[in-house]
């Protein structure tokens, strides 16, 4: 099984997830792919109505740890549970970054996730500066301590190098599959590990090729139904 997900980040509407997903329900049938979307909060609940009875999966892009209480802009795992998501994504480096979300306070997610069985899209990767200095093993090993020992079956992994994410530069297909296979190691469980970062219609038939790689995980290019539908028919096509 290989995996194409979308994160749609602080983008779309109702109206555009409606007619988002009606086109690509039409426009693919994967085989051996399996494909989630991960909408904004605002669309995630229609997610549960839009989705039923098709291969699609969807998650949230983030979550609090704990269950209820005074959070205010926080959502819970047991509002997540509620609408039946199929995963959370959890530290996204955009969450690291922007929002300051630390290696503790991710690995407090993951546990939270768990208590609640709902599966874990955990990401990790490097800063352009990180990579420069030869620091890249060592960021990801940092990243993963209070976690990889709790990560399990289900869970997943995406790998994303930050210098790549939005920018339209993706490290050598080399770069990929070592760093990919650093993580696998890392790992304590058997998991899936996604590459993440300027993934487009245009590489994805490359990237579908590095061995080690499960998958995806897009940002902008999943905003275009089109363009997420060839990504899709990449991976379904490389087993
Ligand atoms: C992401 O948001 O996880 C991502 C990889 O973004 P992009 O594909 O736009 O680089």
């Amino acid at each position: 099984m290989r995996y194409v997900f979308g994160n749609w980040k602080m983008n779309g509407t109702l109206a555009f997830a409606e007619e988002y997903v009606n086109k690509l329900l039409g426009e693919v049938r994967p085989a051996s792919v399996q494909v989630a979307l991960f909408p904004p909060f605002t669309a995630l609940s229609s997610f549960q109505y839009l989705v039923k009875d098709s291969f699609l999966k969807f998650g949230a892009q983030n979550m609090y740890y704990e269950d209820s209480g005074a959070f205010t802009g926080e959502v819970s795992p047991v509002m997540l549970k509620e609408i039946g998501v199929d995963y959370v994504l959890i530290g996204h480096s955009e969450r690291r970054h922007i929002f300051l979300e630390n290696d503790e306070m991710l690995m407090k997610k993951v546990e939270a996730a768990h208590r609640h069985d709902i599966p874990v899209v955990f990401c990790v990767g490097e800063t352009l500066e990180e990579r420069r200095t030869g620091a890249t093993k060592d960021v990801l090993k940092r990243q993963l301590i209070l976690v990889q020992d709790i990560l399990s079956t289900g869970d997943i992994v995406a790998y994303e190098p930050v210098w790549a994410i939005g920018t339209g530069v993706t490290p050598t297909m080399d770069e990929i599959r070592e760093s990919i296979s650093w993580v696998k190691e890392l790992l304590k469980a058997d998991l899936p590990v996604l590459y993440g970062g300027s993934v487009n219609k245009g590489n994805a038939v490359d990237i579908s090729e590095v061995s080690g790689v499960d998958g995806v995980l897009v940002g902008g290019a999943s905003l275009k139904v089109e363009e997420f539908a060839i990504i899709i028919k990449a991976f379904d096509q490389n087993i």
